[in-house]
């Protein structure tokens, strides 16, 4: 691959409060080796005219943003669960309704489009939770990981990186209900099944790596849990797992086997640095230590939590007890990191009735830094020589972002203000257009596909 240049208007480099005016990028074989303030960094000049070479990119220049948790087909169901009232768990059969539809050709073909609408708004890699393994009834398809093969050829057509978080899911509740209907899909028996199957699946592409999950305290045994950690520990290969999004599992958790499910988890070995809880909504002060002292990183899927009706999680308590904060789209109700973002500080807002919880600084590395290094990325998302080259430009003269300063671009900016996008040193979104997907026809047809 040859080496790019790119001169940007204003660029977020690491550790910095806000971003840098004129900065050089370079990158050769998908690497920066270049990341340069041309000048003092506080307002561009007006053309360099030595760089005649550069890509010009107007606007602000952010690392590559992550989305550390899909369930990509959770997408066709946007629009469509607010005809009545509802919780989670009536939700949960639309989705249902959903999964029961999908096969791996049919997967492929939606979680295509739901990663380029990715791309468009900034996603360099995502972190698909993936639990829907088997074809109907439960039965293995003839290759067993042909839905994660599915996913990982997914992602490498829309041009971007994902891990794949092969989820246990083996239990219908936290008392040992065995999986009926859909679920049966989802399950593969036990702990050792579920790893040997996980096991033998090597994806194809260097943009694929894999990760574990235990799908919840709900739908993996306790004795269970210790399995699927040992298995990612094993592997250097990161772990996920839904915690505490609803108040009733914790009630079920305690009623079953006397103690949270943060506690739970950490009995089984499963919380640590490589660890990411999803969600953490209702936590216990108690949960907040555990997972602060192992240094488990949440992830916050702020728009799926407010769209399900999930509660808010204390966001900034978190960040106090030492946890790394990161964000995913979930259900994917909304598909934009900058609303992720900007939602970690209103919602503390709305429940503390103050403002300014939260730098523009620290919502930058929640999407970027954070999210890969949950991922199993750890060599992405920030501006710097030898990380990996991928750069996000948003527009600053948009009907949105016109006016803003380039440090409030996590108050302002939506993913409709993203114009390029480079993943691994190729562009895969320029003049806000993705280059391989027609994403809103690709969109339509296989939602209609799995919904008509
Ligand atoms: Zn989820």
């Amino acid at each position: 691959m040859t080496a790019t240049r790119w001169l940007a208007e204003y660029a977020w480099l690491p550790d910095r409060d806000e971003p840098t005016a004129d900065v050089l990028i370079e990158a050769e074989d998908g690497r920066f080796t270049t990341v340069t303030p041309l000048a003092g960094g506080d307002a561009p000049t007006t053309g360099v005219e030595v760089l005649t070479d550069a890509i010009r990119l107007p606007g602000l220049t952010l690392p590559g943003l992550a989305n550390a948790h899909s369930h990509a087909f959770h997408r066709a169901l946007r629009g469509r669960t607010h005809g009545g009232r509802g919780d989670f768990w009536t939700w949960r059969e639309q989705m249902y309704a959903v999964a029961e539809r999908l096969d791996p050709d049919s997967y492929l073909a939606l979680a295509r489009a739901v990663y380029a609408e990715m791309a468009l708004a900034g996603v360099t890699c995502v972190g698909e939770f993936h639990y829907l393994h088997h074809g109907p009834g439960g039965k293995p398809y003839d290759d067993p990981n042909a839905m994660s093969a599915a996913l990982v050829e997914a992602a490498a057509q829309a041009g971007i990186r994902i891990t794949v978080l092969d989820a246990a899911y083996l239990t219908a509740s936290v008392d040992g209900r065995p999986l009926a209907g859909t679920q049966l899909r989802f399950g593969d028996g036990d702990a050792v099944r579920w790893g040997e199957r996980a096991a033998a699946f090597t994806p194809a592409g260097g943009h694929a790596r894999v990760g574990a999950a235990v799908h919840s305290v709900r739908a993996v045994p306790a004795e269970q849990i210790s399995t699927v950690a040992r298995w990612a520990r094993e592997r250097d290969a990161p772990l996920h797992v839904h915690l505490s999004e609803q108040p009733a599992e914790n009630d079920a958790c305690r009623a079953v086997h006397g103690c949270t499910p943060t506690r739970l988890l950490a009995d089984r070995e499963a919380l640590g640095a490589t660890t990411t809880a999803v969600h953490a909504t209702h936590p216990t002060s108690g949960d907040l230590t555990l997972l602060g002292d192992s240094r488990t990183v949440v992830c916050l899927c702020p728009t799926t939590e407010r769209d399900l009706a999930d509660g808010i999680g204390p966001a900034r308590r978190m960040a106090d007890a030492g946890i790394p904060l990161s964000l995913g789209s979930d259900s994917h109700a909304v598909v934009d990191l900058f609303e992720e973002a900007r939602a970690v500080e209103l919602d503390e807002r709305l429940r503390t009735r103050r403002r300014g919880h939260f730098t523009g600084a620290e919502l930058l590395k929640a999407a970027s830094v954070a999210g890969h290094t949950a991922l199993g990325w750890t060599d992405a998302g920030r501006l710097a020589v030898g990380a990996r080259a991928d750069l996000v430009t948003v527009r600053l003269d948009s009907a949105r972002t016109a006016g803003v300063p380039p440090v409030g671009v996590f108050f302002a900016a939506g993913a409709a203000d993203v114009t390029t996008v480079v993943v691994d040193g190729r562009t895969v979104v320029a003049d806000g257009r993705h280059r391989a997907v027609d994403v809103p026809a690709e969109l339509a047809a296989a939602i209609g596909e799995v919904t008509s």
